[in-house]
């Protein structure tokens, strides 16, 4: 068995308990790992408010903590071969993502080393005489970053980067589901030399770990990803110290194809939107509105693809299809099909037992063409299921699509350029990819509308989430003060 610590003020430790993780594909725990509760999260919290006021920290230029940064992105760049071992055993993602993945996160640090002394303040062109008014951009404080189980190194980079950049410290809690990847990252972050404290990484569970760390009066900014309801948790408890919150949330997002669309480039990028990750996946197009025209054609071509993909161990780089990460998650989504089936949909394939001992539960697609409101098309269920429904024309397919309380990301599938336009501009959706899916980069800010959250991660945007703005202003004339009670 495997065993991993919690990384405080630059030292490894044992924390409050030891709890057990489950590898997906096997039902079989493989790691013991520590846990933070109270005391240790208190410990983590201090630790980094103490870095954040400290000279070690806040003595560093911009340009210095970029090239800390810098050396983190080598250091992950060298060990992605090991985390993405890490991230597949705890996960049940399959390796030929995660190798890919933990590769690219390389480049959000990298990205964000480059813009640590780049988040510049202004000089205003102010409307009074003898004076001079310009705006710094400071770090907003304690930063406490909650990353959900699946990703973890990416939904961590997007929030570690960006925030250690802008100067603010962090506690960082990996998913107590699948911790791993996160404890094993806490060496790297050792050995690029950060100072001890400015980026703490504990794990633990919600109410435990999650909600003392929330609620800590030094904590400046939460950076949550994860589900719903546990952001309804996050913001309750953000409200003891007034934090500053940004939120990314879940998704059931549209993907849409009209009667013009290339449909083998559609099938293709439909299968990749739902089905990969196994479907376990925030921006996840587990909507699929589709023109009754072309309906019957574009689900021949689905069909096609989905009886090649090959399911099969995580580890195996042929495999292009695992397990869902815990058994909860699969008893929700069989029991929200059977439910979408009762509703009157109908089954066009999927939903059977797979001959495995890990959480596996098949790539599945449902006709809800006569069922449009039906539990599996309203709700995000984070796994591999399909909801299909046909639309007459544009106005109806963008009715259907905003039909959503959620708001993350959306596809448009259409070879006329004016309808791409209006049909983007009309989506209620943070991210839209038109005649793609399932796009990031560092460069692209990235977040929701609605119940997928708001604030933004990725680009330029995400680096000023940790900034705070201060005004300066300075009084040039030698003149003494006029009338004290008049506002100036
Ligand atoms: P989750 O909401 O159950 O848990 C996320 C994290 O919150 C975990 O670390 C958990 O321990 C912690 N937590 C739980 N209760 C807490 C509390 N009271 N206070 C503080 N922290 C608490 O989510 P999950 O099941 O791990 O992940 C799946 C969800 O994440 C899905 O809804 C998915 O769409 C969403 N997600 C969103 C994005 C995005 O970028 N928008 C990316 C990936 C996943």
């Amino acid at each position: 068995m495997e065993s991993f610590k919690l990384f405080i003020n630059g030292e490894f430790e044992n924390g409050s308990a030891t709890f057990l993780s489950i590898n997906p594909a096997t039902r079989q725990p493989w790691a013991e790992i520590a846990e933070a509760r109270a005391d240790a999260v208190n410990r983590a919290v201090e630790a980094a408010h103490r870095a954040f006021h400290g000279a070690a920290w806040r003595g560093l230029t911009a340009t210095a903590r970029g090239k800390l940064l810098m050396r983190l992105a080598d250091l992950v760049e060298q060990n992605a071969d090991e985390l993405a071992r890490l991230e597949t055993l705890d996960t049940g993602k399959i390796i030929r993502e995660t190798r890919a993945q933990i590769a690219y996160v390389a480049d959000y640090y990298r990205y964000y080393a480059g813009l640590a002394d780049k988040m510049e303040g202004r000089v205003l062109s102010i409307d009074k005489a003898d004076t001079e008014t310009w705006t710094r951009r400071e770090p907003v404080g304690v930063v406490a970053a909650i990353i959900p189980w699946n990703s973890q190194l990416f939904l961590s980079a997007v929030k570690i980067g960006p925030a250690l950049a802008a100067g603010c410290t962090l506690i960082v809690k990996a998913a107590e589901s699948a911790p791993t990847p996160l404890l094993a990252f806490a060496r790297l972050v050792a050995e690029a030399g950060f100072p001890p404290g400015v980026c703490n990484i504990i794990t633990g569970f919600g109410e435990s770990c999650g909600t003392v760390l929330t609620t800590h009066p030094a904590v400046s900014h939460i950076a949550f990803t994860g589900g719903p309801e546990t952001a309804r948790h996050i913001v309750r408890n953000s409200a003891e110290n007034l934090s500053k919150t940004s939120l990314e949330l879940g998704g059931k997002s549209p993907f849409i194809v009209f009667e013009d669309a290339d449909l083998e480039s559609a099938a293709n990028a439909q299968v990749a939107a739902i089905f990969a990750a196994s479907g376990q996946s925030c921006v996840a197009g587990s909507r699929l509105l589709v023109a009754e025209s072309v309906k019957e054609a574009l689900l021949a071509k689905l069909m096609e693809r989905v009886q090649r993909i090959v399911i099969g161990a995580p580890e195996d780089m042929q495999t292009q299809f695992g397990p869902l990460c815990t058994q909860q998650q699969k008893e929700r989504i069989q029991n929200v099909v059977a439910k979408t089936l009762e509703q009157g949909a109908k089954l066009v394939t999927g939903h059977y037992d797979i001959d495995r001992p890990g959480f596996y539960y098949p790539p599945t697609i449902i006709d809800c063409s006569n069922t449009p409101q039906a539990e599996s098309v309203i709700n995000e269920l984070f796994g591999p299921v399909l909801s299909v429904v046909s639309f007459r024309d544009e106005a109806d397919a963008i009715r259907l699509a905003n039909n959503t309380a959620y708001g993350l990301a959306a596809g448009v599938f259409t070879q006329n350029l004016a309808r791409a336009h209006r049909v983007t501009n009309a989506l209620r959706s943070g991210v839209v990819w038109i005649n793609t899916y399932r796009m990031v980069s560092p460069l692209a800010p990235f977040g929701g509308y609605g119940l997928s959250g708001h604030g933004r991660e990725g680009g330029m945007e995400a680096a000023l989430e940790f900034t705070t703005t201060k005004t300066v202003w300075l009084r040039t004339s030698d003149e003494p003060i006029g009338d004290p009670f008049v506002m100036r």
